[in-house]
């Protein structure tokens, strides 16, 4: 079949890699000048089958509330003159129980441990390289009511074939050294060693070049403007060339939408109607000053949930969920709050080990930001459309490096008409 694949983010080129592995001719039609130019640039890098709740639980509400002026809170919602910001607040809202926190989680997991497998196959048959850390993760805390709620959501984990265990401070210390400098204030973590790290943009890069190899054909610096209809069927793409502003309708037999955040109005060409919604999230990389005291474990600081990474000589910090649209501006009070607390909490966690103000670069802070195409539920949306011919993998939300390669390979064997094996609610199955 031919088949265009839309965004050559990491989900957008598993998605081409595992069609082009099954021997379709593929396109993949991008607006920037090369894959994971956007979200999948400087995530926090974990691939984190076991830490995974999603942000929707029976203690969001109250949070969000305590939360909502708080420039640098975890989780902002920020209200914008959308209705359909409104809608996916609402819908967020309905998955703060119990039920729907496990059944959203049951699915996750799912997600997540067939989707290691198939990063894990990727990697050996590619052989690429992506300061890949297999050292699992770690997950600190500094108050004993929020390690007392990470034990019920492990022993939830454990329940679905997850080795989250919670571990005391002496045992982070001998897992990871680096943290003994803030092991004042840590009351306990929860610990998961299958888990792993490494640079989702790299990776997605060097699979665009393996693709490309095997015949994929990237298209970039071209917007893609609307799905267009014949019927009950996409019958072609409307392009426009980002050089010449020339118009192109290209054909296909297959479409496939991975556009992260901006899937949902692209869809909406199509008439169909998905809720995704940017959630902005930051990232700072750090130069190491003290690669001897900087972590090797992948970590996540409860307290003000941030991830920590190394990446070769690097320290990736990111963290924070903002629902307020899809500005992707660091220029903002806002956004300057919010990464400098990113900066600030690491000097605090691990003094003087990273260049927190790029002092060889002029002061200038290697900050980023991004928008995590976020689901109420936290849950992807991969399946066939109600209109024909159109396909859609997106809706990763905080979790689509863990899930990119599953959802590339879930989504090449659904359009091979096989079922992928897992207890998973694909769309349109
Ligand atoms: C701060 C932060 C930390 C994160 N940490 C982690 C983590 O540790 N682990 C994890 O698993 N996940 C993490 N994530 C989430 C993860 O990065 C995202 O879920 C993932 O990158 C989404 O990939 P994607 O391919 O769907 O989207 P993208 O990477 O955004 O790719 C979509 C592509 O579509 C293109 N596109 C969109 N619209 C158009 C158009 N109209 N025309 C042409 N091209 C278009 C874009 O240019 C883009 O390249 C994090 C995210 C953030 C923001």
């Amino acid at each position: 079949m031919k088949i265009i694949v839309m965004g050559a983010g990491i989900i957008g080129v598993s998605t081409a890699w595992h069609l082009a592995q099954s021997g379709h001719d593929v396109t993949v039609v991008e607006r920037q000048s090369g894959a994971a130019m956007e979200t999948s640039f400087a995530n926090a890098a974990q691939i984190s089958v076991s830490y995974c709740e999603p942000w929707a639980n029976p203690e969001a509400p109250a949070k969000l509330l305590k939360w909502m002026f708080r420039n640098d809170a975890p989780l902002l919602f920020r209200p914008q003159l959308d209705w359909r910001q409104w809608r996916w607040g609402l819908q967020f809202l309905s998955q703060c129980t119990d039920a729907a926190f496990r059944r959203n989680v049951e699915q996750i997991v799912a997600l997540g441990a067939y989707s290691h497998e198939a990063l894990k196959d990727i990697v050996q048959n590619t052989g690429i390289v992506y300061n890949r850390l297999e050292r699992g993760i770690a997950h600190y805390y500094t108050d004993q009511q929020s390690l007392d709620s990470a034990a019920e959501a492990a022993k939830l984990m454990q329940g679905f074939g997850v080795n989250r265990r919670v571990i005391s401070p002496g045992e982070l210390f001998d897992i990871e050294p680096a943290y003994r400098s803030f092991s004042d204030h840590i009351v306990g973590a929860t610990y998961t060693s299958s888990d792993e790290s490494g640079d989702a943009k790299v990776f997605t890069q060097e699979l665009a070049r393996r693709c490309e190899a095997a015949g994929v054909q990237f298209v970039y610096e071209h917007d893609i403007i609307r799905l267009e209809r014949a019927g009950n069927t996409v019958g072609s793409v409307q392009l426009r060339k980002r050089s010449t502003g020339e118009l192109l309708s290209w054909q296909a037999d297959a479409f496939v939408v991975a556009c992260g955040s901006w899937s949902a109005p692209l869809l909406r060409t199509a008439g169909v109607d998905l809720s995704i919604y940017p959630g902005k999230g930051y990232s700072a990389t750090f130069k190491l000053l003290k690669p001897e005291r900087a972590p090797w474990v992948s970590t996540i600081d409860d307290e003000v949930k941030c991830a920590i990474s190394r990446l070769g000589d690097t320290l990736r910090v990111a963290g924070t969920i903002e629902v307020a649209g899809y500005n992707l501006s660091l220029d903002t009070p806002l956004a300057q709050a919010r990464c400098q607390m990113l900066a600030d909490r690491i000097e605090q966690v691990l003094p003087g080990v990273c260049d927190t103000r790029n002092e060889a670069q002029g002061g200038q802070p290697n900050f980023w930001a991004g928008l995590r195409p976020a689901t109420p539920t936290n849950i992807p949306c991969i399946g066939k459309t109600r209109v024909g011919k159109l396909w859609v993998n997106a809706g990763h939300g905080t979790l689509g490096w863990t899930h990119g390669a599953g959802s590339g390979k879930a989504i090449a064997e659904l359009i091979d008409g096989q079922r992928p094996e897992l207890r998973f609610g694909f769309l349109g199955v």
